[in-house]
């Protein structure tokens, strides 16, 4: 991997070169909502912020949509389809490490046979450009190591004094930069880098009380009806905690007809196993009707079942289902309590 630093002038010129590959995704702030950031589809360099905390809904949304139309059918004899694939190159700039992970996460997933065909497509034409960040109180990305995540970018910034010192991860990444001016770093810019990424991990306040890969075992072992029903006592089964998690991938896919019946498209959404109805099968059994058995499923998705699979915790520590959850249940509290209630418990 080499580095290279650009300066605030040549960064401007290098974030304005990326427009003419194609659309660019990053992070802006809301209109009128100071301080509340969001990843959208960029009008022009001057809507880049790159110094935010986090933003509401994870980057995932440039793969994978909220609402996805897949294809239209009309109901002939015999029907016609047509895909709406979007094609085009595109850039996401501005993922945050922890973000980054979550990405190479779903790639493991979707991957997974039998693979998902839309994410692996939007992924092969995506570039995408990381940048380091500091936390807020939400932020426990050190109790998961991705505090220094970098997944698979093209391109990793890290805020310096004179600008930004670049990591090049890939080819891709390299090509992006021929295009414009940077320089070789100097030993402060290096100096400057690494003093980011300790300040940053000083400042992570919120904490695992164990090591996370404990979790699963002491999921698997069970025994915390009692945290559970506590929990669930708070909890609306509103979704946000899933629907703003940048590892979460559950989704419903609906046709939706026109009026007379004779044509309609089928939609993709995002979904949430702390909805009621989630679990319901045909027949109408509802596998997790009972809202403490969402909340437990929750965990187990994250610390159990997925890691057993993947051999990782499907959570990144990015503190997202924390911001949103109006009751206050805090990813990181729970699993502290799930963690001292099963060491009370021997
Ligand atoms: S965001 Fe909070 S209240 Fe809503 S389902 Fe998740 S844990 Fe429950
Ligand atoms: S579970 Fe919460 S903290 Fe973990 S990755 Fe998802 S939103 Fe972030």
């Amino acid at each position: 991997m080499t580095q290279r630093t650009l300066t605030f002038d040549e960064a401007a010129g290098f974030f304005r070169r990326l427009f003419d590959y194609g659309p660019v995704m990053g992070p802006h702030e809301r209109h009128r909502q100071q301080g509340s950031y969001h990843f959208g589809w960029l009008q022009g360099p001057e809507e880049l912020v790159l110094d935010y905390t986090s933003t509401t809904l994870p980057p995932k949304k440039a793969f994978f949509p909220p609402r996805q139309m897949l294809f239209e059918f009309t109901l002939t004899d015999p029907p016609e389809f047509e895909s709406k694939f979007d094609t085009a190159p595109f850039t996401l700039v501005g993922a945050h490490p922890c973000d980054l992970q979550a990405l190479d996460q779903l790639d493991a997933a979707y991957g997974a046979e039998p693979a998902e065909a839309c994410w692996s497509a939007n992924r092969a034409r995506a570039r995408v450009i990381g940048v380091d960040c500091m936390p807020d109180h939400y932020c426990f990305c050190t109790s998961l190591a991705t505090n220094e995540a970098r997944g698979s970018c093209d391109l990793f910034l890290t805020s310096i004094e004179r600008g930004y010192l670049v990591e090049v991860r890939t080819a891709t990444g390299q090509e992006m930069l021929a295009d414009c001016a940077s320089e070789d770093p100097s030993a402060d810019d290096v100096e400057d880098a690494k003093r980011w990424r300790e300040e940053k991990a000083e400042r992570v306040t919120a904490s695992l009380d164990a090591p996370v890969d404990q979790l699963a075992d002491i999921l698997e072992a069970d025994g915390l009806g009692e945290v559970w029903h506590e929990i669930a006592e708070r909890c609306y089964s509103c979704g946000s905690c899933n629907t703003t998690c940048p590892n979460c991938f559950c989704f419903d896919v609906k046709d939706e007809f026109a009026i007379g019946l004779g044509s309609g498209t089928r939609v993709r959404t995002w979904d949430s196993c702390q909805l009621r109805d989630f679990a319901i099968v045909a027949g109408g059994h509802n596998f997790r009707r009972l809202r403490w058995e969402r909340v437990r499923h929750r965990w187990q998705r994250k610390f159990l079942y997925l890691y057993r699979k993947f051999g990782t915790p499907y959570c990144t520590g990015c503190g997202r289902c924390s911001r949103a959850c109006t009751a206050d249940i805090n990813m990181v509290d729970v699993s502290n309590q799930l963690i001292n209630h099963a060491a009370r418990k021997g």
